[in-house]
């Protein structure tokens, strides 16, 4: 299968280039949705569009069979200027394909084609193409607005590349797989004052500073040393001049887990660090705790059928059956929550030339394309059989 899906690489080849030509923020992917939606409609597919903005869902029913499964793509690219010199560099100032979406979005078109022309399967499938990964969260915003109660899934699937990786190496993870995501602003209020007379006011400045280093000792202290954890403040911001002391201070957190309890435990040990940390400097704080990306759990059943699908394509020596888990964060996570399913890595490649996600000179590797494509069709075709 991954021969027969080669032999229409160079042409989902074109179409990955003419996506990374033109990439397109969260939630205005307005081309790419139109040239999926054209492509999927021209391929007999249903097709619907419009939910969280411009996302896509085509879906294809075959045969008697009543099992219904979901295949997703993220679409969207981020907001980083290209230095990566290929003919297919970006058109559009500070944005572009750095996380691969591109690439995911031409495998499951690729896998769309085939299963329409040639792919024998017995009941629904749903390809769900989802705007917003990296930011605002598409995946939430399709969920909210009826994903799956107007496509009914059994199951949903979703596959991510990466670079580090051996190219085209498939990579499972049973259980939490990636990271919960959270984001805290910290502001700390003082009355402020004159730098010679410390003695008169608060000092958020001073508080700030001991807040970071209490909010070390959450991690060592209160966390299982079994458990991964992170509280990062990434920005600390307060003052503008020697001679006064100000009035306020801002901190900027990032916090992530590996499990559900462990990020309940981290939110409520900042919150009771830093008021703490507050008044015994005197200093008013607010937290604002906003809970992003949840914990990404690939439910157990679905994970092992996945495994048996890459190793029939690729060999034992082709995949990895419980890969690392990652702390990183993804959105495909909210839809786990509501669906079984696995969400699985596709090596981009090893060596200098394939520079990690996210990194200007990124790049996603074509070689992908057929086996992305076929793992996708031949998942669809032993999900979907009588
Ligand atoms: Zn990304
Ligand atoms: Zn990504």
């Amino acid at each position: 299968m991954v021969r027969a899906l080669g032999a229409r690489a160079t042409e989902f080849a074109e179409l990955r280039r003419d996506l990374h030509r033109h990439p397109e923020l969260g939630l205005a992917e307005h081309r790419t949705s139109q040239r999926v939606a054209d492509c999927l409609s021209a391929w007999g597919y249903e097709v619907h569009r419009g939910l969280a903005t411009t996302g896509v869902v085509a879906t294809l029913r075959r045969g008697s069979g009543h099992k219904r499964l979901g295949l997703r793509a993220d679409m969207d690219a981020l907001p980083i200027q290209e230095t990566s010199g290929r003919p297919w560099t970006s058109v559009h100032d500070g944005v572009m394909h750095a996380c691969g979406h591109d690439g995911h979005t031409a495998m499951l078109l690729a896998a769309a084609r085939y299963l329409a022309e040639e792919g024998e399967f017995s009941g629904t499938l749903h390809l769900i193409f989802q705007p917003a990964e990296e930011y605002p969260g598409g995946a939430q915003l399709m969920v909210e607005q009826g994903l799956f109660d107007s496509f009914p899934c059994d199951a949903v699937f979703a596959m991510h590349n990466m670079p580090g990786i051996e190219q085209g190496r498939l990579v499972f993870r049973e259980g939490p797989a990636m990271a919960s995501s959270d984001d805290v602003t910290i502001t700390l209020h003082g009355p402020g004052g004159h730098a010679a007379s410390p003695h008169r006011t608060p000092d958020p400045i001073v508080a700030a500073s001991a807040i970071v280093m209490a909010l070390q000792t959450i991690v060592s202290r209160n966390i299982d040393p079994q458990q991964a954890a992170i509280v990062t403040v990434g920005a600390l911001q307060a003052g503008s001049a020697n001679n006064v002391i100000p009035d306020v201070a801002r901190l900027e957190l990032s916090v992530r887990a590996l499990d559900p309890a462990v990020r309940d435990l981290l939110e409520a040990r900042i919150h009771a660090v830093v008021q703490g940390q507050a008044e015994s400097f005197g200093v008013c704080a607010v937290v604002d705790y906003r809970r992003d990306y949840p914990v990404l759990v690939n439910s157990r059943i679905e994970t092992e059928f996945a495994r048996e699908v890459g190793a029939e394509l690729l060999g034992e020596d082709g995949i990895e059956r419980q890969g690392p888990a990652i702390t990183g964060s993804e959105d495909f996570a909210v839809m786990l929550q509501h669906r079984p399913g696995s969400y699985v890595l596709i090596g981009n490649g090893v060596g200098d030339d394939h520079c990690m996600l996210h990194n200007a000179g990124y790049d996603f590797n074509d070689d992908n394309l057929a086996v992305g494509a076929a793992f996708w069709a031949r998942l669809t075709q032993r999900f979907l059989c009588n």
